[in-house]
């Protein structure tokens, strides 16, 4: 259940909500909009259905919510979430931009890649300094010393960062550097990672499990909010289907199905949805079709001597090639380039 307020509510009023709800045992999470404060009511059904909250004073409505999920749903929240960072937007009618190799491997690499990636129009730049890969035996990132790397790039260029987490043991040193820190889809329901994701307080790219239902994508979104962050942006990243002619199936319904139940933004990541180069280019303007509020893409300066996702990855001129054609295309859909 969501308890509205008045636009005119006091805080006397607020407070008096907040103890009629915890004085039933009763959680209250508070969402101070521009005009109205709305509380979220979490616990037992049944108490919750028997409080009658629409005749305490400053209560404007009580919407019941039928979802499983609750603060990131449309219901409680009518408006796009709009996350800025530094000046840069992700939703609304914005359509955000983020490009980077896949791993962080040299100085060099890094600060070539966020140059032409800065040059040809990205808005932040990704990287990933501990990586999640599916061998043990694979090269598994620079850790610390590759955040270092992403920190001189963004100095370079001011593009903020976005990077990947893996394990709460590393949450502190990973949000000192992140602008946007990412939970990869191994790590979608990995609860705990994402209640100290939401704690870092930090914007969070949520990416979908391969395996996992939209539904179960909105309910881990939850958990970061209980954790403390509602500045979640959910990514569409592929799924594992019974076709094998792409590395996953990117599945693009999912798109206007989240915008619909969610307020957060939604990205698409064609990169590790399709495996392939070639198919980026159309998978993304694919995404910017149906609603996406960005792209995650991989780019290296030489995908040819990649230590990671290299037959994926986008050179500069494929990326400024892609830049391209999207920029017309988000014109005429009324949406803006961040
Ligand atoms: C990544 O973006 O670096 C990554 C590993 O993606 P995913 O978690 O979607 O496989
Ligand atoms: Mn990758």
């Amino acid at each position: 259940m969501m308890v509205v307020m008045k636009e005119d509510a006091t805080k006397k009023e607020i407070d008096h909500v907040i103890e009629k709800l915890e004085g039933a045992g009763l959680r209250a999470h508070i969402s101070k909009g521009e005009f109205k404060t709305v509380i979220g009511v979490i616990g037992d059904r049944e108490k919750i259905q028997n409080l009658p909250m629409e005749v305490v004073p400053g209560v404007e409505s009580v919407i019941p919510i039928q979802k499983p999920y609750k603060f990131v749903s449309r219901e409680f929240r009518h408006e796009d979430t709009v996350i800025d960072v530094g000046g840069r937007k992700v939703g609304g009618d914005y359509f955000a931009v983020m490009a980077g190799p896949c791993s962080v491997e040299t100085q060099e690499q890094m600060s070539e890649a966020a140059e032409g990636v800065d040059k040809e129009g990205a808005a932040f730049l990704r990287g990933g300094a501990f990586k999640p890969r599916t061998s043990p035996y694979s090269f598994q990132g620079l850790g610390e010393e590759g955040l270092k790397m992403l920190a001189k790039a963004k100095e370079e260029t001011g593009l903020p960062i976005v990077t990947e987490v893996l394990d709460v043991r590393d949450m502190d040193v990973v949000a000192e550097y992140a602008d946007i820190l990412q939970i990869g889809t191994r790590n979608m329901q990995n609860y705990i990672l994402l209640l100290e994701a939401g704690r870092t307080g930090k914007p969070v790219i949520l990416k979908r499990g391969f395996g996992s239902t939209v539904d179960e994508l909105l309910m881990s979104a939850e958990y970061i909010v209980k954790g403390g962050s509602s500045q979640i942006i959910l990514c569409e990243r592929g799924i594992r289907t019974f076709e094998p002619s792409a590395r996953t199936t990117l599945d693009l319904t999912a798109v206007p199905i989240l915008k619909n139940l969610t307020h957060l933004p939604v990205i698409v990541d064609p990169s590790h949805a399709t495996g392939k180069a070639g198919l980026v280019t159309p998978m993304s303007l694919g995404a910017l079709a149906v609603g996406a509020d960005g792209i995650l893409v991989e780019v290296h300066p030489n995908p040819e001597e990649a230590l990671c996702d290299g037959p994926q990855s986008l050179d500069i001129a494929s990326f400024g090639a892609l830049m391209e054609k999207i920029r017309p295309i988000a014109a005429t859909l009324g949406k803006k380039i961040s």
